[in-house]
């Protein structure tokens, strides 16, 4: 996975896993690949990475681009 850097801080962002209350990783609806997000993938959905800054705790989710 690329670098992520906090907007805020400039630190390097760390991978942290998120799941749901069931231990399911988190997705997104993209819709079709006409809609906006299409370009993501085939499927009308997306799972989500997320980041967390070490200094201000700043978490970001970032929409996979495959499952
Ligand atoms: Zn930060």
């Amino acid at each position: 996975m690329e670098q992520r850097r906090c907007p805020d801080c400039g630190v390097t962002m760390e991978a942290v896993p998120v799941r749901d209350g069931n231990s399911m990783k988190l997705s997104i609806k993209t819709g079709t690949r006409d809609g906006l997000l299409g370009k993501l993938g085939v499927s009308n959905s997306a799972h989500l990475q997320s980041v967390c800054c070490p200094e201000c705790r700043l978490v970001r989710l970032y929409a996979e681009d495959d499952d």
